[in-house]
């Protein structure tokens, strides 16, 4: 009587060099349902294998032309291949064989002639592996495919809405400056809200733009040998206006003889601006803010930024680098963020071969330290 067939017909390939074994073998397997296909050698098998893969390999041992071993050899050492499972059939007399070929990355194994029972069983155990991670990697494709959708989502809408904004950031500093008529205060507090909620707007759609960038692998540095000297000067003048409205206290110690770094000079003044302005940001009024920078080994400068702010509890400080991620007393502070700051700063940091940690104790401030390579004497200066 013929088997029930399985409910999921699968595509195998049976490799033996001998037409009666072969025979036996699709036979077998038709009557579970399946679809077969022959290959008299490896070779053979390999060849039909790269023109179109199957879902199970029945493989021989000895066989001329390539045996066994070879066939798995190139199998599993190939990216397209490595994942078909593979039953190897061979004489019962040839276990040592078959634990060879198991080293090699067989599935499982079958003894000739096959048992009706043992090889249906094996057969679809291995078939429902297959199908297993099929699965998981259609799940992933379908995941990178929709966040690499995301992506470009973002990074379109951040175009799409910069110049509408800077519209309007453009309007409200004309209206501020008095251009189209005289303003009460009550008006002149009204824009002044408007232009600071623009001002983040334009924050949160850099922050945005460089996120994608660097998630979809588009953002281009250009390394050189920079004066660190010089990157810390523009950051400083960049967070000027913020810390002397906090008056706080900004102490930057940097050796004289410091050698240039390898960076790109503007994403390294970027990295050091929101170092910089997230010290500021989280220190209460008349706090103190320090930069300092000092070569470690032959190949690095390490650079840290620490303030006597409100510091980040210990519990959360895996999540500092999520992005959008803000501590509640960061929300709580009134200060503006996106929280894509630090995420940023840290890719960036690491995109030119450093690394970035904290320590950071509630009440007690923070301390934020990143390397960056020290430049190769013969690079050119960026200057
Ligand atoms: P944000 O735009 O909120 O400043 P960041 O990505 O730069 O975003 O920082 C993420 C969060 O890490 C901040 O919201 C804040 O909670 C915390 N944080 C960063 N720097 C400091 C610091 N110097 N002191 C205390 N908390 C900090």
């Amino acid at each position: 009587m013929p088997d029930e067939p399985t409910s999921q017909p699968a595509h195998i390939l049976v490799v033996d060099d001998l037409p009666s074994n072969q025979l036996i073998l699709e036979r077998q397997l038709r009557r579970l349902g399946h679809q077969v296909r022959l290959a008299a050698n490896g070779r053979e098998a390999i060849e039909q294998l790269r023109a179109a893969p199957a879902d199970l390999i029945m493989l021989d041992i000895m066989m001329p032309v390539m045996d066994g071993f070879e066939t798995l050899r190139i199998l599993k050492g190939d990216p397209a291949l490595r994942h078909l499972p593979v039953v190897v059939v061979s004489a019962l007399s040839d276990v040592e064989n078959v634990a060879r070929c198991i080293k090699l990355g067989a599935e499982d194994f079958l003894f000739k002639p096959a048992d009706r029972v043992l090889l249906e069983a094996r057969v679809e155990a291995c078939l429902e592996r297959k199908r297993l991670h099929d699965r998981e990697q259609a799940a992933m494709a379908a995941a990178e495919a929709a966040s690499r959708a995301k992506d470009v989502f973002v990074s379109m809408v951040s175009h799409e809405l910069r110049n509408p904004l800077s519209g309007i950031a453009g309007y409200t500093d004309m209206l501020l400056l008095d251009t189209l008529g005289p303003l009460n205060q009550a008006q002149r507090e009204g824009l002044g809200a408007v232009q600071n909620l623009a001002g983040l707007m334009t924050t949160l759609l850099a922050d945005l733009t460089d996120l994608s960038q660097i998630e979809t692998g588009n953002l281009h540095l250009q390394p050189a040998a920079v004066s660190l000297n010089t990157a810390v000067r523009a950051a400083e003048e960049a967070v000027r206006r913020q810390m002397i409205a906090k008056q706080h206290q900004l102490s930057i110690g940097l050796p004289t003889d410091l050698p240039d770094v390898l960076a790109d000079q503007m994403r390294l003044i970027q990295i050091l601006t929101n170092l910089l302005s997230n010290a500021s940001k989280y220190t209460p009024p008349r706090g103190r803010v320090c930069l300092s920078a000092a070569p470690i080994a032959e190949a690095a400068v390490e650079v840290t930024v620490s303030d006597s702010g409100i510091g980040i509890p210990a519990a959360i400080h895996d999540q500092i680098f999520t992005p959008f991620f803000r501590t509640i007393d960061a929300r709580n502070s009134g200060e503006p963020g996106t929280g894509l700051g630090l995420s940023i700063t840290r890719r960036l940091v690491e995109l030119q071969g450093g690394q970035i940690n904290f320590t950071s104790h509630p009440g007690a401030g923070s301390s934020f330290t990143f390397t960056i390579p020290i430049a190769p004497s013969a690079t050119p200066s960026s200057e």
